[in-house]
């Protein structure tokens, strides 16, 4: 049995592999796996021109290979664009961007973006393997095919690549390898500390010096990916307002008087307050992009969400809900939410309440101890209920006197102050951006591991916010009022309920929004990314760590 025999094995099981994969698995082994088993896929700017070089191509004649005789019968010549074939032998399929000859002789030919490299065979061996693959498969179409040819469209330069013993056999033992890994489901391990890495569109998915670093504490990460985003949430608060679209702009609009517009690329998630239309054209772009709608009432009470379909990674939900139904891991997971949590309480009283007690530190600093021992989800309950009332017991010590701000004990469902009204506001948004967050990772967010389902409730995103909401959410309300943004007079009060006016809501976003973009210092990974930043990437390790990648999910705690 040949080595081409050999990679027909389990050719059913594994759907067909597109040897633009077997580049990317060839570049890296993870990549290949993260992008064609996982679905994960991420714009660079590396992508977008080499799609764009692509489309070029395809935009000239689209054609099947056919042969055409010449009037003065010479050989039959070909020269066919953008051309999809398939070997079931080998499990592959491709789309060629040329493929020229004549009779039944053919050299596939593959545009590349940039120049030609200046190296001993000419090109990579992610590129030369992609095109030995679209030989075989020419090859089992019943063409001949010793040779392709890379296209370096910035130099324009053709580089022939010749099929021998050697090239062959390695792409058919990346094609086994990685349809291998495709059949056992176990993502490959990052690369270490490679100069790969800085260049790989994936590499804010991926995070290998933070998985590597989590692993073993080896290799200090590097910052390797943005530290903030460009896109932003885009509010749309006015009642009776419409959503419209206008080319790439979204523009909120009462009757015809235009209120606000934003470009759709600079919008992370579109967020409506109360009653406000929106267009199918509006969704179906949003859907398109991948850009979700959230809804929250007039009070800012978190409705749901829209957003296009799910996430490819089922691999990641299937970790999810195998360990949501295991009620020790589950419990594991439960004490470090808790822990992380009344720690940042801990820490923002220590930073903010000059007069709190030591002994107050001291017995959270055991709440802590208990929520990391507790033997059932009912203990660590308890343990946090405890902790809650200890800390806002002493909240009030964190606003600054004389502004009239007064807080008690924390009541909600309705708020009966100012204070409990922002409170409930902050968490209501930081349950939104979590559950958006989660959604764009590919976890399924209505299926947690402390907080239990329940009907419309997105349970693992109130579990991942129980660390953060000291340090966005309260943090956010402290800084609002201390810095006289919100004042008395930004509120209303209707039969004993306390709600925020349109204007006092509005200021309020602003200082949330302001939080959620701050930069800080990584307290495990020591480089400096922003709190918006920062969920994204709780979020994946809480993935890595559902796949046994990484021992613990390393909670996000501040000192
Ligand atoms: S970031 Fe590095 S390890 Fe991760 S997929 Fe890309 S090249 Fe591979």
């Amino acid at each position: 049995m040949d080595a081409a025999t050999d990679s027909a094995a389990g050719a059913e099981e594994v759907p067909p592999l597109p040897v633009r994969m077997l580049n990317e698995y060839t570049y890296c082994p993870r990549l290949g796996y993260l992008m064609w088993v996982q679905g994960e896929f991420m714009d660079s700017a590396d992508t977008v021109d080499g799609r764009f070089q692509h489309r070029r191509v395809d935009q000239e004649k689209k054609r099947r290979i056919s042969r055409r005789a010449p009037v003065d019968d010479g050989p039959v010549t070909i020269h066919a664009r953008s051309v999809s074939l398939a070997s079931d032998r080998l499990g592959l399929v491709a789309k060629i961007d040329l493929v020229e000859g004549e009779c039944n002789r053919v050299t596939p030919v593959d545009y590349k973006r940039g120049k030609r490299p200046h190296i001993p065979k000419g090109a990579w061996e992610p590129e030369m393997v992609q095109l030995c693959a679209q030989g075989l498969i020419l090859r089992d179409n019943g063409f001949e095919c010793g040779e392709g040819v890379l296209y370096f469209a910035a130099s324009r330069e053709r580089v022939p690549v010749v099929f021998d013993g050697a090239l062959i056999a390695r792409t058919l033992e990346l094609v086994d390898l990685m349809r291998k890994a495709a059949r056992e489901g176990v993502v490959p391990p990052p690369l270490v500390d490679s100069p790969k890495c800085p260049r790989c569109a994936l590499v804010s998915i991926c995070l290998p010096d933070e998985v590597t670093f989590l692993q073993s504490q080896a290799h200090e990460p590097r910052p390797l990916f943005p530290s903030r985003d460009d896109a932003l949430p885009f509010y749309v608060q006015h009642q009776g307002a419409r959503v419209r679209k206008d080319g790439d702009v979204l523009k909120i609009m009462e009757r015809d008087e235009l209120l606000a517009e934003g470009r759709l690329r600079e919008i992370s998630q579109l967020v409506l307050f109360g009653g406000v239309q929106v267009s199918t054209g509006v969704i179906q772009e949003l859907c398109k992009r991948g850009i979700p709608m959230t809804y929250l009432s007039g009070g800012g009470w978190f409705y749901g969400v829209t957003h296009g379909m799910s996430h490819k990674n089922v691999e990641l939900r299937r970790h999810q809900y195998r360990t949501a139904t295991d009620a020790s891991r589950s419990l594991v997971l439960a004490r470090r939410f808790v822990q992380a949590k009344i720690a940042n309480c801990r820490t923002l009283l220590r930073r903010n309440a000059s007069t709190v007690p030591e002994d107050v530190l001291d017995d959270l600093k055991g709440d802590m101890r208990r929520a990391g021992e507790a033997p059932t989800m009912e203990t660590l309950l308890g343990v946090e209920g405890n902790s809650a009332q200890r800390y806002f017991s002493w909240f009030s010590s964190m606003l600054a006197n004389g502004m009239g701000f007064a807080f008690e004990h924390r009541n909600r469902r309705p708020p009966k102050d100012p204070v409990n009204a922002l409170l409930s506001l902050a968490y209501a948004m930081l349950a939104r951006e979590w559950t958006t967050t989660l959604l764009a990772v590919g976890f399924d967010p209505y299926l947690g591991f402390y907080h239990q389902p329940r009907y419309g409730r997105p349970a693992l995103a109130l579990d991942l916010m129980e660390e953060f909401r000291p340090l966005i959410g309260d943090s956010a309300v402290i800084t609002a009022i201390n810095n006289e943004e919100i004042r008395r007079r930004d509120f209303i009060e209707t039969l004993g309920a306390v709600a925020l006016t349109p204007v006092g809501r509005s200021r309020f976003i602003e200082v949330y929004e302001r939080r959620m973009s701050q930069e800080i210092t990584h307290p495990v990974f020591g480089y400096t990314i922003s709190y918006r930043r920062v969920l994204e990437v709780q979020a994946r390790l809480l993935g890595r760590h559902l796949a046994g990648e990484i021992p613990e999910y390393p909670s996000f705690t501040t000192r």
